[in-house]
């Protein structure tokens, strides 16, 4: 298949959808991103990495480094420690909502939504003794790129505006769900949205989920099979929030996103594709990168079903 051509053809016709979506303003610091920017990473097992547009510029990751945290905190304390503080279930709220988390009692939905990782911001801070440590020399491996920072001017940004996350976490230490200092787990958490990579960096970093748990980089066995099953289903079922169903009926993959606009998708056992553009839709998922990925999957013919 060609994929080369069908992405560039992708790019020209995504251009009319950039302007159509609206950046994450309530971190200012993503305000000043433009919206016209757009970026499309394609990679298959074993083969060389595609890509287009502005694929190789850094952006905020912002949630999609919830499944980082997901993987490095199955590793710390395995599933069933994990799984008596956070559900599975997709919420169908908001991935920032209240309501939700105490309707809960403080067992977040599922590890996707905010309120789920701070539990995991928690968990990592807990059982290592370099939490932001951990998360930087996991995310240059995994990606292959040892260049990643997190960058401060989006983080204290983030930790200067986040008052819903701050409340969150305050619900969560109320509810006996955060061992850390609300302050501790919050400043982890807006480390790690505030992680800057490229759609290359992304791309290649998922298709170890792709390829059932085994780096791309390094050939090594990162997670078990069940667990990498057991993520990538978590992906598919809570991975882009409550805008979900929506993805799965027009993508038909499992995917991570984040309010940077950042989309990670990928088809097990095939390969990874990652999008970037920055105007937001209403769930809080990239318009043009959720419109890119289904032509995509429309163009190939290839889905998950
Ligand atoms: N840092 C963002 C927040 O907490 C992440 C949300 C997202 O990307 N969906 O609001």
């Amino acid at each position: 298949m060609d994929y080369q051509t069908i992405i560039e053809k992708i790019y020209r016709d995504i251009q009319p959808f950039l302007s159509q979506g609206s950046v994450a303003d309530y971190i200012p610091a993503l305000d000043r991103v433009p919206l016209q920017k757009f970026g499309m990473a394609v990679q298959e097992l074993d083969h060389r990495l595609l890509s287009v547009g502005d694929a190789e510029e850094y952006f905020s990751i912002q949630s999609i480094s919830k499944a980082f945290t997901l993987i490095l905190a199955l590793q710390l304390i395995g599933e069933r420690n994990l799984l008596k503080r956070v559900g599975l279930e997709p919420s169908g709220n908001p991935f920032n909502s209240l309501v939700q988390l105490e309707h809960d009692n403080g067992i977040p939905s599922n590890p996707f939504v905010n309120a789920g990782a701070l539990v995991l911001a928690d968990i990592l801070l807990s059982h290592s003794t370099d939490a932001y440590g951990l998360i930087l020399d996991f995310v240059r491996k995994i990606s292959g790129n040892d260049q990643i920072r997190s960058d401060p001017a989006v983080s204290v940004s983030e930790r200067e505006t986040g008052f819903r996350n701050a409340a969150l976490a305050n619900f969560l230490k109320s509810c006996a769900n955060l061992d850390n200092e609300v302050d501790a787990v919050l400043d982890l958490y807006v480390f790690q949205c505030a992680l800057s990579m490229r759609c290359v960096d992304v791309c290649q970093s998922f298709l170890t989920l792709a390829n059932h748990g085994q780096s791309s980089v390094s050939g090594r066995q990162i997670l078990s099979l069940s667990q990498a099953k057991r993520i990538n289903a978590l992906m598919l079922t809570c991975g882009t929030y409550d805008g979900v169903g929506d993805f799965a009926y027009r993508v038909g993959l499992p995917g991570k996103s984040g309010v940077g606009g950042g989309i990670a998708a990928f088809i097990p056992g095939r390969l990874s594709v990652t999008v970037w553009s920055p105007g937001l839709n209403k769930n809080g998922n990239s318009l043009a990168g959720t419109q890119a990925l289904e032509w995509f999957t429309t163009q190939t013919g290839m889905s998950i079903f």
